[in-house]
């Protein structure tokens, strides 16, 4: 993440990581405005191109090479990235209402989500066809498809409904893949059976009548059944209907048609046209909402409608950069001028292309070669991303125009951090921000944030005592609600790995100084984030204190609570030789946020292991207990080495880890082999001496993450072997899937070093 180097005055919201956002990252990347802070909400990470979608399906490309990965490219734009899904649009308090997580302010909005089907214009579509639309869902459903072909015995018919350029594309495509696929199988390619299915009389009718030709020749010459007029009115299992009576029984029904706006968007109050699509002007502004923007497919210009096509989400992405700047600017706004006619390149399947273009025909395998040649290097601006500290100045001191009262809060925010001062958050904007946030109250909790005093005072019960521990660090991630849920979940794993059970938590956060409204949101957003993970844990949030400084931080004091006849059970110092290593979680949070802060992890990694950071040790314990475990610890700063020579020392053993069965973060051991580490490994990697045979382990690819520090890492615990596979199978059904039998514990040997490797 990207420290901001003034305050931030203004939220620029994107719903959506279509064809245009894509762009506008990319745009603000280049040129960003200072004091406008970019955020992107997306269901997906990975975002489809779909030029090369067809090429994806008929094997010519693998999904990395189609998808543009939303997560690193709004990193390189300094953005930031929520993975969620927009459900809706509060415009009078000017919110993006998110599925999963609060709502998030906006000064000014664009919506870039694509299409939806319309699946229930058409009886029994809903249930039986499969969707080409939403695009992001598109892989799955051809992974699936392409299962189900491959384990079908005989003949396979497939329907495609839909013959404009994408039905035709995609038919082709699949048809040319699927033959290959049982070619490769030893099976009959002629097994498959394909029907298309087009409503008006001609196929592809955007386009000249050349390329018609051409592509009724290419389906004729390879065997593509065609239906012309033929629109499918009804569905069922294996079989459709047309209106005109003709009928088909199909195993696959492949719908490519009929796409209309997202439900949500009638909710929002927003001009919409009759297929439920956002009515813009030509400055791409919604026609009833100035501060709303739309581009791509989801917008419909009001006074030309075009056709639903990737080529204008592209070309929209520029006018729509400049006039969400301009808009904060106050300044007079671009208008988008669609181009009359442009050239589509649609491929056959194999490798050969049909050029169109107004009356323009041509067709060759050059074609598939050039269209091939652009759509890569399209790809490239998106994935090849340098860090732009490493090649660009800093951003230029754009003023937006802010009223006076923003104007001496934002000259304030500056002053307070040059001065390096460390000031309270103001107690109007912490109570506003908490006022919405509702820890959980205790029996126990004598005096908290319910009824606020100088301190909290708790109750122990009798036969329990206190378990202590405070944890605190920097935001690795640009989303405090993540951050706030990351950095509650890392606090409490000290007490849960001593087996106590939370009561009560107080916080300590700093926040970047900003307009207040700003600042109060980063506090509600953070606590949010926080205050679910702790009541979801029992634990309630009696105090706190809040102050400014230039990065985000957040740490908590948290008290538990043990019985003190448990005390001994879940200690550091209880191995025993013979006991099986168990891990519970994968290992790797310190390489890949490394790597991602140098765009160097794939945004899927990223998303894994923010997963695994959110996942709580509480389910874990108790399942540790029941099958006897002597001793056990949580994975943090020290890295794994070092907390298992934390667990040997004073339990006076050895221990063997075998490097193969360490479980490791999808990503973890590309980028540690890339040397990407992150900056507390080589104080790890001091324990090196710990190592009785390091040098015949150094090239193993699992080494380096021996020393990577995790952040709300898994339970590293000893376990007697013989109960060791019952455990693992026991901790993976509660939802820690990655638990693995990491090594053995040893009786102390002759060597002054305590660990072995198993190589
Ligand atoms: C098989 C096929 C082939 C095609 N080939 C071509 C081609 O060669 N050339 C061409 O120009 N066009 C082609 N098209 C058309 C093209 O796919 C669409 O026009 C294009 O994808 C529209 O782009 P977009 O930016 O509007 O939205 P999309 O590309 O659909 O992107 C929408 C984004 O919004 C996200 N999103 C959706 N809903 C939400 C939500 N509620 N909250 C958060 N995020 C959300 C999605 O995850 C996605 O990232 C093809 C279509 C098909 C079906």
């Amino acid at each position: 993440m990207q420290v901001p180097t003034t305050p931030i005055v203004r939220d620029i919201v994107l719903i959506g990581g279509g064809h245009s956002h894509v762009g506008v990252l990319r745009s603000f990347a280049m040129q960003p405005l200072a004091g406008a802070r970019l955020t992107v909400v997306c269901t997906d990470t990975d975002t489809p191109y779909s030029g090369m979608l067809p090429g994806y399906i008929a094997g010519h490309y693998d999904f990395d090479a189609v998808h543009i990965d939303l997560r690193r490219l709004a990193e390189f734009a300094g953005a930031r990235y929520f993975r969620d899904e927009v459900v809706g649009i509060d415009r009078d308090a000017r919110k993006v209402l998110c599925r999963t997580r609060p709502a998030l302010p906006y000064d000014v909005l664009s919506i870039n989500i694509g299409s939806t089907p319309q699946l229930a214009r058409v009886h029994g579509a809903a249930e039986h066809a499969l969707p080409v639309k939403p695009i992001r869902r598109f892989n799955e459903r051809w992974l699936a498809l392409l299962a189900r072909v491959r384990a079908h015995a005989g003949v396979t018919t497939i329907a495609v409904v839909g013959a404009g350029a994408g039905g035709v594309e995609l038919t082709l495509a699949m048809q040319y893949r699927l033959r290959g696929e049982l070619a490769a199988l030893g099976r009959d390619p002629d097994e498959l059976c394909f029907h298309l299915f087009s409503a008006e009389e001609n196929i592809l009718p955007t386009h000249n009548v050349a390329v018609r030709r051409a592509f009724e020749r290419v389906l004729a010459e390879r065997r593509v059944v065609l239906h012309r007029g033929a629109e499918v009115v009804d569905v069922g299992a294996g079989r459709l209907q047309a209106r005109n009576g003709e009928t088909l029984a199909a195993d696959e029904i492949v719908w490519v048609t009929q796409a209309g706006g997202a439900p949500w968007l009638r909710d929002t109050g927003l001009a919409l046209d009759g297929q439920g699509f956002i009515r813009v002007r030509d400055t791409l502004q919604s026609e009833n909402d100035p501060l709303i923007f739309a581009a791509g497919d989801c917008a419909s210009l009001i006074d030309r409608p075009l056709e639903k096509a990737g080529v204008f989400a592209v070309r929209m992405a520029r006018p729509l950069a400049v006039n969400l700047r301009r808009t904060l600017l106050r300044q007079p706004l671009l208008a988008y001028r669609p181009q009359r006619s442009w050239l589509a390149l649609i491929s056959t399947g194999d490798r050969h292309a049909i050029a169109s273009r107004g009356w323009l025909f041509a067709r060759g395998d050059w074609l598939w070669r050039w269209k091939d040649w652009i759509d890569r290097r399209f790809m490239r601006r998106f994935n090849e991303l340098v860090p732009m500290a490493e090649n660009a100045a800093s951003p230029p001191a754009v003023a937006i125009p802010l009223d006076d009262a923003e104007q001496t809060q934002a000259i304030s925010a500056i002053a307070m951090r040059c001065g390096g001062c460390g000031a309270k958050v103001g107690a109007t904007v912490l109570s506003r921000a908490l006022a919405s946030i509702h820890p959980i109250e205790r029996d126990d909790v004598l005096i908290g944030l319910h009824a606020p005093d100088d301190a909290a005072v708790l109750r122990v019960p009798v036969g329990s005592a206190l378990v202590h521990s405070v944890d605190f660090f920097r935001a690795f991630i640009d989303d405090p609600w993540l951050f706030g849920q990351i950095a509650a979940n890392h606090a409490l794993g000290d007490i849960f790995a001593m087996g106590g059970a939370p009561q009560s938590a107080t916080a300590i956060a700093t926040i970047p100084p900003g307009l207040e409204s700003k600042v109060e949101d980063t506090v509600f957003q953070l606590m949010a984030g926080a205050v679910a993970v702790l009541n979801e844990a029992g634990c309630a949030l009696v105090g706190g204190h809040t102050g400014e400084g230039r990065e985000l931080a957040l740490g908590f004091a948290i008290n538990g609570l043990i019985d003190e006849r448990l005390l001994s059970v879940l200690r550091k110092g209880g191995m025993r030789p013979g006991d099986a290593l168990i891990l519970t979680k994968p290992i790797g949070t310190g390489t890949l946020f490394a790597a991602h802060a140098r765009l160097q992890a794939r945004g899927r990694w990223i998303d894994a292991a923010l997963e695994s950071m959110q996942q709580s040790n509480r389910r874990a314990v108790p399942c540790l207990i029941a099958h006897g475990a002597t001793a056990c610890t949580d994975l943090t700063g020290f890295g794994l080495l070092g907390h298992l020579l934390e667990m040997t020392r004073p339990s006076g053993v050895d221990a063997e880890i075998d490097l193969a069965a360490l479980p490791l973060l999808d990503g973890a051991a590309e980028t540690a082999a890339a040397g990407i580490l992150s900056s507390l490994q080589p104080a790890n990697v001091r324990l090196r001496r710990a190592l009785q045979n390091q040098p015949e382990a150094l090239q193993h690819p699992s080494y380096p993450l021996l020393f990577d520090p995790q952040t709300a890492g898994g339970l590293l615990a000893s376990v007697p072997a013989a109960h060791a596979a019952d455990c693992i199978a026991a901790l993976r059904r509660l939802g820690y899937t990655r638990t693995a039998g990491i090594g053995r514990v040893l009786p102390a040997g002759e060597a002054i070093e305590p660990i072995r490797l198993r190589i």
